[in-house]
């Protein structure tokens, strides 16, 4: 029988509300529960987790905070085999049926293998990651069998080839990756749509970093529609294509809850007019971001000197913005959130020692090395943190 998706913004949970922005384990369930409730009341149930989110605590927080609370017929959960966290064959069983007991079900709605690339694809073959999922399917204890993908387009065609039995995919699709010769967004798109493959979209707002572009870009959407919040383009680029089965939204706080049910309550999509200003915009952006990291943090584990690898890029981005931005330029604040994860026991950039670690663990195959060469050659080091937090500190006595 058909699925009925009805409203097709889904709750991710990478993304969830925490008491400390630093601290991806300390959710904030308080307000996590109102999300889920507001976002239930208003008609929608596709809750998307994996093992390895927030800590692996994301599972539970969904259990807790949805199937503990509501029937579990009102819902779909879906869930991610850690793949490139196995080491063996025999988690496979072991880590499903963990994932089951976690998220308090006896089936998953939806079960995909984790960031499918060439590494976890060959341990997949290896282990039989595809007929054991595909025996699971059988015995119901998940619907649907998908793939969450971020490696090229030909290597998705390669996997959507040799394993018909996938019934769906979830990419990364947003305005800015369309073209963007790294991620190539259409072309994964376009990949998907000729296998029939329906898609989950993640990413659809790049780690939040499409909610904040220059002024000039916010300018031509402010002047287009005044009331449509900047991120709502982003949702809406993604929910206008054909074969978009569910967008992925984080949630990490209560007014991007509320913003993106207004967009997906009565969804609209783009019209020409509005694909061109976003044409316009995404020019703008490329124009203006040095490093496109989508704040995933699936590298910071891997770090032998426990660099803050992506919010350092996020600091550098935002610096680079401010200087083009009429926004206050809050240099000091930028110089305080360096310091302050300096004196948590983060390396600072110049710790690097060039293992490549992060790099090979990367979604979005950045080259962390160069790019944290250049922020200690040309911007975050210079900005001596320390020193000015040292210096803030004495101008406030
Ligand atoms: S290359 Fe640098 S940033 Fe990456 S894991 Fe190694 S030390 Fe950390
Ligand atoms: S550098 Fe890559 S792995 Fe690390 S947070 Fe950014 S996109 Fe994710």
């Amino acid at each position: 029988m058909a699925i009925d998706f009805g409203k097709r913004m889904g709750l991710g949970g990478l993304r969830l509300p925490v008491l400390d922005p630093h601290n991806p384990m300390s959710i904030d369930m308080d307000t996590f529960k109102k999300v889920v409730d507001i976002y239930m009341e208003h008609g929608f149930k596709y809750f998307d987790t994996a093992y390895i989110y927030h800590g692996e605590l994301s599972e539970s927080a969904m259990a807790e905070a949805v199937v503990d609370r509501y029937p579990r017929d009102s819902f779909f959960l879906s869930t991610k085999m850690p793949i490139k966290q196995m080491s063996k064959a025999e988690d496979l069983e072991r880590i499903f049926d963990e994932q089951l007991k976690k998220c308090h079900v006896d089936y998953f709605d939806f079960y995909l293998i984790h960031c499918i690339s060439k590494d976890t694809y060959a341990k997949c073959e290896e282990w039989g990651a595809f007929e054991f999922l595909k025996q699971k399917r059988a015995e119901g204890k998940f619907r649907e069998f998908g793939v969450s993908f971020h490696d090229s387009p030909e290597f998705l065609e390669k996997v959507l080839t040799e394993h018909p039995e996938i019934d769906f995919v979830m990419a990364q699709i947003n305005y800015i990756d369309w073209v963007n010769p790294s991620i190539r967004s259409k072309d994964v798109y376009d990949i998907c749509v000729k296998h029939g493959k329906p898609i989950v979209v993640m990413e659809a707002c790049k780690g939040g970093t499409l909610a904040e572009i220059p002024d000039e870009a916010k300018k031509l959407m402010k002047d287009y529609n005044a009331d449509a919040s900047i991120a709502s383009w982003a949702y809406r680029f993604v929910g206008s294509l054909p074969g978009v089965r569910v967008v992925l939204a984080g949630m990490p706080k209560m007014e991007f809850l509320m913003d993106n049910i207004s967009v997906f309550e009565d969804f609209k999509p783009l019209n020409d007019a509005e694909y061109q200003i976003i044409d316009q915009v995404v020019q703008i952006i490329n124009a203006n971001t040095p490093i496109p990291c989508t704040v995933c943090r699936y590298c910071e584990p891997a770090c032998p000197k426990k660099i803050a690898i992506p919010d350092y890029f996020t600091l550098y981005n935002d610096l680079k913005r401010l200087e083009k931005s009429s926004a206050p330029n809050d240099v000091m604040t930028q110089a305080f959130f360096y310091g302050s994860l300096i004196e948590q026991g983060h390396g600072p950039a110049s710790a690097c020692i060039e293992c490549r670690k992060c790099e090979k663990i990367c979604p979005q195959s950045l080259p962390i090395t160069r790019y944290l060469r250049e922020m200690v050659v040309e911007e975050i080091e210079h900005y001596d943190p320390l020193k000015q937090i040292e210096s803030m500190k004495h101008a406030g006595e």
